[in-house]
């Protein structure tokens, strides 16, 4: 658009105070400005806090301008910033992950809470890790753990490399290029995962800034979103668990008759759903 939201006289206040009430207008969460102007500007809350009357330096008024208007466009800050925090730690992000949602915290504290000793030497699989987000999590909130993330995208890879060193666990962390867990032998005391499980005939109805801008290969399920269950349940029932193990599913609201059903079909035992902070069913326990 053709008027700036951001005057390159501005102090970092007032910046935010332009920003916010042009997204309100726009019909984009006001929260967004504070979120975007904190990464573009690589500040922390304390600094805007204590320092919003500082003047924007030289490039900074720039910098915000071109975010705005991306994110005006409709593209999520996460994207713009190619970065999101997830279980209160600093994520990457690439074209080939998902922006971590809030809900898959649900995911991690679902496999915390099966642990009871977490000092223990925990050896943890991670199915379509993606960022890396769900096994960073664990590792970082399991100091003895190891884990091997798997995914078949090299792009989601390297990104949940780097992820694993910014956040300090590489060293527990190993991760490898497969499709699901056909070439894995090895036992393991946790699997989890967040696999695809939307419907592929509801993909075209998901929100705008989802459906165009997080990996399709990522979201979708096959015919009735239930075909990454299948594969994993499969995998997990011919022995990839050790004694004691469990498996951990994030599942869609709807899905959690299906997938207990489809797991104890292959003779795991259902350990029970755990809902997210929005009261969904968010994970399968076997
Ligand atoms: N919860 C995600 C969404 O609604 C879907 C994640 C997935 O398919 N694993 O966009």
């Amino acid at each position: 658009s053709a008027a700036a939201i951001v005057h390159p006289a501005d102090t970092r206040s007032d910046a935010l105070r332009r920003l916010a009430s042009t997204f309100v207008a726009e019909g984009v969460p006001e929260g967004d400005a504070r979120f975007l102007m904190l990464g573009v500007l690589d500040l922390r809350a304390i600094d805007l806090a204590l320092h919003g009357q500082r003047v924007l330096g030289p490039g900074e008024a720039n910098r915000l301008e071109v975010a705005a208007q991306r994110r005006l466009s409709g593209e999520p800050v996460a994207r713009i910033l190619g970065a999101w925090e997830f279980w209160g730690l600093p994520f990457r992000l690439s074209p080939e992950t998902l922006v971590p949602r809030p809900d898959t915290e649900t995911l991690v504290e679902a496999a915390l809470a099966s642990i009871p000793d977490h000092a223990a030497p925990v050896r943890i699989l991670d199915l379509g890790t993606g960022s890396g987000c769900i096994l960073v999590a664990l590792l970082s909130a399991l100091p003895n753990a190891t884990g091997i993330g798997l995914d078949r995208s090299w792009g989601a890879l390297r990104t949940a490399r780097a992820n694993a060193r910014d956040n300090g666990v590489a060293e527990r962390a190993g991760f490898i290029a497969g499709d699901w867990c056909d070439a894995l032998g090895a036992p393991f005391d946790r699997v989890v995962s967040n696999p695809p499980y939307i419907a592929s005939p509801v993909i075209a109805g998901l929100d705008r800034e989802v459906r165009e801008h997080d990996p399709l290969a990522a979201l979708d399920g096959g015919d009735d979103g239930l075909g990454a269950y299948r594969r994993i349940v499969g995998a997990v029932s011919r022995g990839l668990l050790a004694t004691g193990g469990s498996l951990h599913l994030e599942i869609g609201y709807d899905q959690a008759e299906a997938v207990t059903d489809l797991g104890a079909a292959t003779g795991l035992r259902p350990g029970g759903i755990m809902r997210d902070l929005a009261g969904h069913a968010r994970v399968a326990s076997f």
